[in-house]
């Protein structure tokens, strides 16, 4: 009978050090006798159990926070377990919270289902307009939860103002920062409590890794979020980490070039005869291009989103035209995708409730990539004329 393998064999010695981050996978981590062991969990160094932290999920955690200028930010397994993390870790039964109209579908099913079954009361209001924020403010407001940049209007949020709003009031200020990300605008050196991204997204930027980060101001709000976390199992996978650390490194050049052909896509399709609106925040004809200016440093971000003429019919001939362009619900990847609000995101309200919001069935939200500007501009502007040719037959 041959032996088994020893669990644990010594690594050679004269390792060095790595070029990149080692990927960590373990669950667990070894201690040499409980008093080691209650040294880790007494002072909070080195690992234990993969669920309460492990390498790979801090060197990607301390990487966002040098982006976002935070300090003890956690990765969790989800943009929406960052979500989680913040309502379970700051919200008590008899709390009020205000959030914008236009947050992530699921953020929104939060706030209409989960928060009032379990006590806590919400209500929405239009973050572009601090007075309606301000009206709809109740004594017993604990936190007002926002996004950047809403989805998929692309409409900005006074944020000036909600900082102050959050101030006088007392109530923690939340900031999804997902779609504008901490190059354009870094919600905790502006003056807000928590910082949130789908990391999911532009960060990580190949959409092949699930995670979320979040951070806040206050150490012990930090000290929350990260108990909230491991407690409920809301921490991410070593693996995902490490994919999104990679990610992270061209992260400045993906951005810089996704935001030229942001610009350059938004002006070619404008002067589309297909094509009744584009919505772009780098655009002088954006309903908020001025706030967008001076809160993103000038920038305009990624995303760009258009009316088509023609409704459903147009909708179908323009994704199907759009040549090596994928018609897919996710945001931030190196290649453009689209997404049609009335059949995916927006699909449970009312064609009157998508309507108000301004989302027609012709209405696409365009996540822009990195290809040459060219070529998808060329690919968007043919599958605009396909558009406007089903919207005449029509
Ligand atoms: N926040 C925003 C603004 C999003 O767009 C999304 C997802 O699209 C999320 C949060 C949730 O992120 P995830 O899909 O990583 O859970």
């Amino acid at each position: 009978m041959t032996e088994s393998p020893v669990r644990r064999m010594p690594l050679p010695d004269h390792l060095g050090i790595g070029l990149v981050t080692p990927l960590m996978p373990a669950v667990a981590y070894v201690a040499d006798d409980p008093d080691a062991l209650d040294r880790v969990y007494g002072q909070g160094a080195g690992y234990t159990y993969a669920r309460e932290g492990h390498p790979n999920a801090d060197v990607l955690a301390r990487k966002i926070d040098q982006m976002e200028q935070a300090q003890g930010g956690l990765i969790t397994g989800s943009g929406m377990a960052a979500v989680g993390a913040v309502f379970l870790a700051c919200l008590t039964n008899g709390d009020h919270v205000l959030g914008g109209d236009q947050l992530y579908g699921r953020t929104l099913r939060i706030m209409a289902e989960d928060l009032p079954r379990m006590g806590v009361a919400t209500t929405l209001a239009d973050p572009t307009d601090i007075g309606s924020m301000r009206a709809a403010l109740r004594p017993d407001t604990r936190m007002i939860i926002v996004e950047t940049l809403s989805n998929p209007t692309l409409r900005v949020p006074d944020m000036v103002g909600l900082v102050a709003l959050a101030r006088e009031s007392g109530a923690l200020l939340v900031v999804d920062n997902t779609f504008v990300t901490p190059r354009l605008y870094q919600p905790l050196v502006q003056g807000a409590d928590i910082v949130i991204h789908s990391v999911t997204k532009l960060l990580a930027g190949h959409s092949d890794a699930t995670l979320g980060y979040v951070a806040a101001r206050d150490p012990g709000i930090a000290q929350k979020l990260r108990l909230a976390a491991v407690t409920w199992g809301l921490t991410p996978s070593p693996f995902d980490c490490w994919l999104a650390e990679r990610g992270l490194h061209s992260f400045d050049v993906r951005f810089a070039q996704a935001q030229r052909n942001a610009m350059a896509i938004a002006d070619a399709l404008a002067s589309h005869p297909g094509v009744a609106r584009v919505l772009y925040p780098g655009r002088v004809d954006h309903p908020d291009h001025a706030r967008a200016m001076a809160l993103f440093a000038g920038q305009g971000g990624n995303m760009v989103s258009i009316d088509l003429h023609g409704g459903r019919a147009a909708a179908n001939a323009f994704s199907r035209a759009a040549d090596g362009i994928s018609f897919a619900p996710t945001l931030g990847d190196v290649a453009t995708t689209l997404s049609h609000a009335a059949s995916s995101s927006h699909r449970a309200l009312t064609a009157q409730a998508r309507a108000a919001l301004g989302i027609g069935e012709g209405f696409f939200r365009i996540s822009v990539g990195i290809e040459e500007t060219a070529l998808v501009t060329g690919a968007l502007l043919r599958a605009a004329d396909a558009a406007q040719a089903a919207a005449s037959a029509d």
